[in-house]
């Protein structure tokens, strides 16, 4: 949906340009449990034994990635990743609520340093989707984010320091900021000098191809400094035609594509899972990158694969697949001066 396509509104006299289209899509979002079970074919009776309807980081989930789900089945990956479940409300040891320290590795408000010549910038809070294991859902985004006012004191900070070369724009999702914003902030960054990289941490292209607009995708082209854009994308299943046209047409421009997993029970933790979703990333020109070990944060215990478990997939992974399609099993530790592999 990224060149030449119109969306329908309800009246089919209008016609929406395609810049507003992903617009609609946040408006028109399942936002109710019981919509997306309907959707599904699935029970509500069946649902309320394990309901929960949380009080902040609620059920948020496009249409056309519910559509992209099998009906009737519970047990859907895509499913797993976002339906509200009570297990969430269990208090287990050792999760948290900061689980990587985002907190303590702040700079000043919404500029997070943890390694050697990167800084992170949490842009905005906005999702196209509630993941339900993300390990920033309870980070305190009101209080801390480079919004428009603390935007002066994040550039100040990074031209201070010539070792930062990369900045690396995360959230939320940074393509939830509209066109105007993220140009403002991109180009403001792109012109210090010592910054030669301009990273994106976004689940957009695989949750909202149609956020990727050619507009969108020309001027971040344009951008005077290398490109990387990191998708997140968890299972084959996430990776249809419309988000291959818009992978394609990434891979016709001057930004690097990788893509980082979370390893989530119930949702990937088998060998063909992950090895479908390398073949399928590769059939798109993106490379595995990363596969997380779940951070441990409050509320998604349910989703963690044991390590041991997690080091035997990653050795049948290595026998099935070339090195290329082989993501790096990592896991980040509150303190640590890089990501730790675990092999
Ligand atoms: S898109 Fe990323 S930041 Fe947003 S909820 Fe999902 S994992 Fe968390």
């Amino acid at each position: 949906m990224i060149t030449g396509i119109t969306v329908k509104h309800k009246d089919e006299s209008q016609v929406a340009p395609v810049e507003d289209s992903w617009r609609m899509s946040l408006a028109s979002a399942v936002r109710d449990p019981k919509i997306l079970l309907k959707m599904l074919d699935l029970s509500w009776e069946e649902y309320q034994e394990k309901v929960y309807f949380p009080d902040k980081f609620k059920l948020f989930v496009p249409r056309s990635y519910v559509h992209k789900m099998k009906r009737g089945d519970w047990q859907d990956p895509l499913l797993r990743q976002v339906l509200p479940l009570t297990n969430e409300l269990r208090a287990i040891p050792g999760f948290s609520e900061d689980p990587v320290g985002d907190l303590k590795a702040e700079l000043t408000s919404g500029v997070l340093q943890k390694y050697q010549g990167r800084v992170l910038l949490v842009t905005t809070g906005a999702c196209a989707v509630h993941c339900r294991y993300c390990f920033r859902r309870h980070f305190p985004y009101a209080q801390s984010s480079p919004d428009k006012h603390a935007w002066d004191n994040t550039l100040a900070t990074i031209k201070a320091d010539n070792s930062i070369t990369e900045v690396i724009l995360s959230g939320g999702d940074p393509f939830m900021l509209s066109d105007a914003r993220l140009q403002t902030m991109c180009e403001q960054l792109s012109a210090i000098p010592q910054i030669k990289t301009l990273r994106f941490h976004t689940r957009i292209p695989v949750f909202m191809p149609e956020r990727m607009t050619e507009k969108f995708i020309t001027w971040m082209d344009s951008l005077a400094v290398q490109k990387v854009i990191v998708i997140h994308a968890n299972h084959a299943n996430e990776l249809d035609a419309e988000v291959a046209q818009v992978l394609h047409r990434l891979n016709q421009s001057n930004i690097t594509l990788l893509n980082q997993s979370v390893l989530l029970k119930g949702v990937n933790d088998s060998v063909d899972t992950l090895a479908h979703l390398s073949e399928r990333l590769f059939e798109m020109q993106v490379l595995p990158y990363y596969l997380h070990q779940l951070d441990r944060v409050s509320g998604a215990a349910h989703f963690e694969v044991e390590e041991a478990q997690a080091k035997n997939l990653m050795r049948a992974l290595r026998n099935r697949l070339p090195g290329y399609l082989v993501p790096k099993l990592v896991v980040e530790i509150s303190g640590k001066r890089s990501k730790q592999a675990i092999v």
